[in-house]
């Protein structure tokens, strides 16, 4: 039986006449632009993550650039990123002039090194973006004291992470700005592009608020350039009708990990990440060749509420893309997310060199990762298919 990597009907079409009644509310009144609907779904997100200002945007993406820009990132400043992480991150500094700088990555939780990130510190450098990549946090603490030591701005990429949280505070709330997308792929998967920018500080709200609707303010009086960053009243609707199920959904998906983390672990040469290995990537190593590891899974810390966007695996010894082949051979889903680092883009190929050093164990996980489908709606009998088709795998 096949398993799609996500099947977006599965959570969808169940919802089908409450999606219908709200696109029926917004087509009646009309106002599709900045409608009521838009308002509402803020502030659900904003109690939700109890971020004081949420601002509904065109895109994950636009979430970023707007957040750059109301921190008046200038051309040539520099932006601390992480080299393994959708494009989008270091797009959006690049869009502005912006110079990114990649950091590496720890290989335990794939999220950005803080030490790293610590030197590669320069006079130029103005603001720093942790992704919480696959919906897990990045270690905020020593990085959020770190930037405040060196006077950087901080903007949470938490597009894969919306509802996760770190010692008990909500992704996206913790810096300057944080930013969600509505991607479909995305936990809170939308019909269609959308995101959301959200803030604790309130005059850092305004601004964004104003370069959303290209820097007006009141309308058709300019002081700034900014953008049309709005998201749909339409898209604000239906997003509401799943909001109201997302603690499920989520619920859902920590079930998913928990069961595939406990049958993997039956097979022979799988082990899981120990978050004691943290950043410390050679006693790592010599562990996971004392224990033949050859697939390696995904860990949570305790100090994180895990949201699984992705349940991604490492296949050690070079052998990932042939444990892809096969999942593909019997019609499993899956997906390498990332083949190629930031780093190494072919658009970043004029980047000053030094913006690019040291992203080695990044370089690694792009040849080692794959992720195998986790959505929420997945049966225990698809569940078991993977597994079965893993072991499979592992013992030819
Ligand atoms: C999806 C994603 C984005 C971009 O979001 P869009 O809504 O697709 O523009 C940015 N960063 C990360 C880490 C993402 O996963």
């Amino acid at each position: 039986m096949p398993v799609p990597l996500l099947d977006v009907n599965a959570q969808n079409l169940p919802l089908e006449s409450e999606l219908q009644a709200a696109f029926s509310q917004v087509l009646h009144h009309g106002r599709f632009i900045m409608g009521p609907e838009m308002e509402a779904f803020e502030k659900e997100v904003a109690a939700m993550t109890g971020a004081r200002h949420a601002l509904a945007v065109s895109s994950g993406t636009d979430a970023l650039l707007l957040a750059l820009m109301a921190l008046d990132i200038r051309p040539g400043d520099e932006v601390l990123c992480p080299a393994f992480t959708f494009f989008a991150t270091a797009g959006a500094v690049s869009r502005l002039g912006a110079v990114p700088v990649f950091t590496d990555i720890c290989p335990v939780c794939f999220n950005m090194d803080v030490n790293d990130a610590r030197a590669k510190i320069t006079p130029r450098t103005k603001a720093i973006i942790p992704v919480h990549l696959f919906g897990q946090c990045a270690d905020m603490d020593p990085l959020l004291a770190m930037a405040q030591e060196h006077g950087l701005k901080v903007i949470e990429d938490a597009a894969q992470s919306i509802g996760a949280t770190y010692k008990g505070r909500q992704s996206g709330t913790l810096g300057h700005f944080g930013t969600y997308s509505f991607f479909p792929s995305k936990n809170l998967g939308g019909f269609g592009d959308g995101g959301m920018l959200v803030t604790n500080d309130d005059q850092l709200a305004e601004f964004a608020r104003v370069l959303r609707v290209h820097g007006s303010k009141p309308k058709y009086y300019h002081h700034y350039v900014g953008g049309n960053f709005r998201m749909d009243t339409l898209q604000c609707a239906l997003l509401s009708v799943k909001l109201k199920r997302y603690t499920q959904y989520t619920a859902d998906r920590q079930r998913n990990a928990a069961h595939y983390t406990a049958e993997l672990l039956k097979l022979p040469g799988v082990v899981q990440a120990d978050p004691a290995h943290c950043k410390c990537q050679s006693s790592q190593d010599s562990w996971l060749s004392a224990q033949k590891a050859r697939i390696v899974l995904p860990v949570g810390y305790g100090h994180n509420g895990h949201i699984w966007n992705q349940y991604t695996l490492r296949v050690l010894g070079g052998q990932r893309d042939a444990l892809r082949e096969h999942l593909n051979s019997r019609k499993i889903g899956c997906e390498v997310y990332y083949p190629v680092t930031l780093d190494q883009q072919q658009c970043f190929a004029n980047l000053p060199a030094s913006s690019r050093l040291g992203c080695e164990i990044s370089h690694r996980m792009a040849g080692e990762v794959i992720s195998i489908p986790i959505y929420g709606e997945l049966t225990e009998v698809q569940r078991l298919e993977v597994v079965a088709a893993i072991g499979e795998w592992l013992n030819i």
